[in-house]
């Protein structure tokens, strides 16, 4: 047979991330690059609850073809949760908010169009607008986000119609630099992007996760009219009930509607029917503070962890003050990439930066998660990393 893939097809390629991991993924390895919430956390019996009683009460509507702008009581729930004025009618529920990004690269991009991301980015984001195959193109970042200067320059091209189409932004406790945007520059990049017309969509899986204050408010809530955004049950409740959302302002909702129509029909109703159910009566309330706790024991473990064995080593790295990730960049001479293949040989295992820029990457930046493993796992993995480090540097 005479296969003729599209343009896109051929364009595609495996993770590059994916492709790195396999290495990791040999028994007795210590992960700390998979980006998996800690198991711990789900809630499993509350899930079990859930189910027996939709199968009772309403097994048959659970089961059925369902609407595709999703499950009115879990949009309404949605709307509630949010820390702004949102009708529930804004809200579309989607199959995880990596669904998010790949309908708003649909309704949103054409080939060539310029989409701005920060320095670096969250790599699935690339990975989704990818097929739309517009040009993604890196804003400079410092330690608070994207820098506005910059922003208004990359937002306007060399022509009018060069303008870019968005802004992909992740204020808080980014993946994967885990760094959050401060209040000040929340306000001056809200009040710039409006200026200059420029679109925000704003992604938001980790902003429940923090650990002493809560963050300051999302851009969306400062201009729902000129913002997409993206939000998730995974890091609250699981990742595999893949159940997300999307809040977007009357000019581009329906679009991204008849998106979703076109992708899936609609996310699963038994799932949402399910989350629904457990979110009753203050649930995430009480959940999600446990989280927080674990995590934030396990960020002090791995910081203790790297002031401890990386002492005279010339490594930077941040504290994040929520999520899941902590960023590192090592000392000159060092090439992430490379060094991984020997840290799985001391059974460790990270993400190398350089897949998670637009343009080009550091080659000496690493992705740490501090959720999945265990602080027992922490201090050994991060033990046998600067083993690996002192050991590349003497060579
Ligand atoms: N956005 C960001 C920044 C993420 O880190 C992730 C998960 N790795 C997603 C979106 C997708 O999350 P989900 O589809 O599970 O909601």
């Amino acid at each position: 047979m005479n296969w003729k893939l599209a343009a896109r097809a051929e364009k595609m390629n495996p993770s590059v991330l994916r492709e790195i991991l396999k290495v990791t993924e040999r028994p007795g390895i210590i992960s700390l690059a998979g980006g998996l919430p800690s198991p711990q956390t789900f809630p499993i019996s509350a899930f079990a609850a859930a189910c027996a009683e939709i199968l009772e009460t309403d097994g048959q509507a659970a089961l059925q073809y369902a609407a595709s702008e999703g499950y009115g009581p879990l949009r309404q729930a949605v709307a509630d949760m949010l820390p702004w004025n949102v009708d529930p009618a804004q809200v579309l529920i989607t199959t995880g908010s990596q669904q998010g990004l790949d309908l708003v690269a649909k309704v949103l991009l054409d080939p060539g169009s310029r989409v701005l991301v920060e320095t670096p980015t969250y790599l699935g984001a690339l990975q989704a607008f990818g097929p739309m195959e517009p040009t993604p193109v890196a804003v400079a970042s410092d330690d608070e986000g994207v820098i506005v200067d910059d922003l208004v320059a990359q937002a306007r091209g060399k022509s009018p119609a060069d303008a870019a189409r968005f802004v992909y932004l992740l204020p808080n406790f980014q993946n994967p630099t885990g760094r959050t945007m401060t209040e000040a520059r929340r306000a001056a990049v809200s009040a710039a992007a409006a200026a200059a017309g420029l679109p925000i969509v704003e992604d938001n899986p980790y902003g429940e996760l923090w650990f002493d204050e809560a963050p300051p408010l999302p851009l969306t809530a400062r201009n729902p009219e000129g913002c997409i955004y993206l939000g998730s049950f995974s890091k609250v409740l699981a990742p595999g009930l893949r159940l997300g959302f999307l809040v977007a302002p009357k000019a581009v909702y329906p679009k991204l509607l008849q998106a979703k129509q076109a992708v899936d029909l609609h996310t699963p109703i038994f799932t949402q029917r399910m989350v629904s159910t457990v979110m009753k009566d203050g649930f995430l309330e009480r959940h999600v503070p446990t989280i927080r706790a674990l995590y934030k024991r396990q960020r002090d473990a791995m910081v203790a962890a790297l002031q401890r064995e990386m002492k005279g080593l010339d490594v930077k790295f941040n504290v994040p003050v929520g999520g899941m990730f902590l960023w590192l960049r090592m000392p000159e001479g060092i090439d992430t990439v490379a060094l991984l293949p020997k840290a799985v040989e001391r059974n460790v295992a990270f993400v190398p930066g350089a897949p998670f820029y637009a343009g080009e990457g550091d080659p000496r930046t690493m992705r740490l998660s501090f959720v999945t493993a265990s602080v027992e796992q922490i201090d050994i993995g991060i033990a046998a990393l600067a083993a690996t480090v002192r050991e590349q540097l003497a060579h």
